[in-house]
């Protein structure tokens, strides 16, 4: 049954090992997935989502080499041309297989890594990365350097084959259910501040890391603060060469723009990774409460719909660009200004709809609590992974090609830079 709806995928071409895939997934996946698939039943799809050991299935595909099929086997995939890889997740995609680890690693991480790293990295760092057996966060950010991350002052010191580093992180999201992250550190004060950085992969097992939580304004604990106090890194877990950390963080913010943007597939806007009620919901909600009946209910609606077609569009345009084997380039950053705005508005639509249950709601009311939190969360959207300040910069800059931000303190080094 589910072998004929697996082979009848539509538009998904033949490759290597695709039997065996189609063995594994119908050993991890409850029969009754390929229907509620095919019959697009997403009610039933999400119950039997709630119910399957999602880390165990994405472990098992990690594992055989299917999280990413077009990385060598030595360092977890399968060796497959990147055409090849493409119908393979093609297929997971389509059966909405559960297939991407918790974190920032595959997304953020991966790329970094095989773009810097050198072969013994890659093979120490990938496979449990894919495999999900090592979760990934984010160590960039510090108090004194947020919009400016050029100005980190977390410093690394070579000491033979290790590396000792002390410093201060903030904002790190998943930092306290996380076994490893990408660390940047300085590792020459004398360099003018983007130079003399370098960028590694930290255990964060390892003695001397702090984790302590920060619980946001939603009261969800989602970031920590991390405090590093003499942490030895061997230099097998050095991502980038030495003084070339910048370099390769661009390389990992360019992904995160892109993943930000919405530009990833997926099969429905509430999918999304940026917080909030998809427009839908919020439409539902707006029918039900009687705010569809005024004018300006309808008409502050319609702009919602309107910029929700118009990221879908601009997403799909980014897909297939990606599909074409461009790279995620600075134009990324101009869909994750729009999202955030267009996101932001939408959840005060539906704040608005909901009426006085937004300021004052019923302790039993979960529905209203939830529509409040979605609203509170999506206020960082415009915050996290670059703030849209910063991202009109980098659009003025990389892609109009403007004259860049003036820096009194281009090209003095480090250490002679006043700081606060
Ligand atoms: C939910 C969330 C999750 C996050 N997760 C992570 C994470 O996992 N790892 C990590 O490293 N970081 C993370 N961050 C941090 C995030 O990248 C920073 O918050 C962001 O880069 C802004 O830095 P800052 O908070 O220090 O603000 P600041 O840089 O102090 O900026 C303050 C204000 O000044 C504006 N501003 C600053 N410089 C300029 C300029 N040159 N031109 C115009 N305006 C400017 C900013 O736009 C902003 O409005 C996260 C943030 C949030 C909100």
């Amino acid at each position: 049954m589910g072998d004929a709806r697996l082979a009848a995928a539509r538009g998904i071409d033949d490759f290597p090992s695709r039997a065996e895939l189609e063995m594994q997934l119908m050993g991890l996946l409850p029969e009754e997935w390929w229907d509620a698939v095919a019959e697009g039943d997403d009610d039933r799809l999400d119950g039997l989502k709630a119910a399957i050991d999602n880390p165990a299935i994405v472990r098992a595909l990690g594992e055989a080499g299917w999280v990413a099929p077009h990385y060598a086997i030595e360092h977890g995939g399968r060796g497959l041309s990147v055409s090849q890889a493409q119908q393979a997740l093609g297929l997971l995609d389509w059966f909405e297989v559960p297939r991407v680890p918790r974190g920032s690693g595959l997304p953020l991480a991966a790329p970094t890594i095989q773009q810097w790293s050198i072969d013994e990295t890659k093979q120490r760092l990938l496979p449990p990365l894919v495999a999900g057996v090592e979760r990934w966060c984010q160590l960039f950010s510090e108090p004194g350097a947020g919009s400016d991350m050029a100005s980190l002052a977390t410093t690394a010191v070579r000491d033979g084959d290790e590396w000792v580093v002390n410093g201060q992180k903030v904002w790190t999201t998943f930092g306290h259910e996380s076994e490893m992250a990408m660390l940047i550190a300085r590792t020459d004060p004398d360099q003018p501040k983007h130079k003399g950085i370098t960028y590694f992969g930290l255990d964060m097992r390892a003695p001397g890391v702090e984790v302590r939580p920060l619980v946001n304004m939603a009261g969800q604990l989602e970031f920590n603060e991390v405090f590093m106090t003499d942490v030895r890194i061997p230099d097998v877990l050095r991502i980038s060469p030495v003084g070339d950390g910048w370099s390769a963080a661009m390389t990992t913010l360019g992904a995160e723009r892109h993943a930000l943007s919405g530009a990833r597939k997926k099969r429905r806007s509430s999918d999304e990774i940026l917080g909030g009620k998809p427009y839908a919901e919020v439409a539902a909600m707006g029918a039900v409460t009687g705010s569809l009946g005024s004018a300006i209910g309808r008409d502050r609606l319609v702009v919602d719909y309107v910029s929700d077609r118009l990221l879908s569009l601009t997403s799909q345009r980014a897909r297939a660009r990606a599909a074409a084997g461009q790279p995620a380039g600075p134009e990324g950053s101009v869909s994750k200004i729009a999202k955030a705005a267009a996101n932001q508005r939408l959840q005060e639509s539906a704040i608005g709809m909901l009426g006085a249950a937004a300021i004052a709601w019923d302790v039993g009311d979960t529905e209203a609590a939830s529509w409040i939190e979605q609203f509170l969360r999506t206020r960082a959207n415009s915050i996290e992974g670059g703030t849209s300040e910063i991202q009109r910069n980098i659009v003025g800059e990389r892609v109009l090609g403007l004259p860049r931000e003036p820096d009194p303190f281009r090209g003095v080094p480090w250490r002679s830079v006043p700081r606060s």
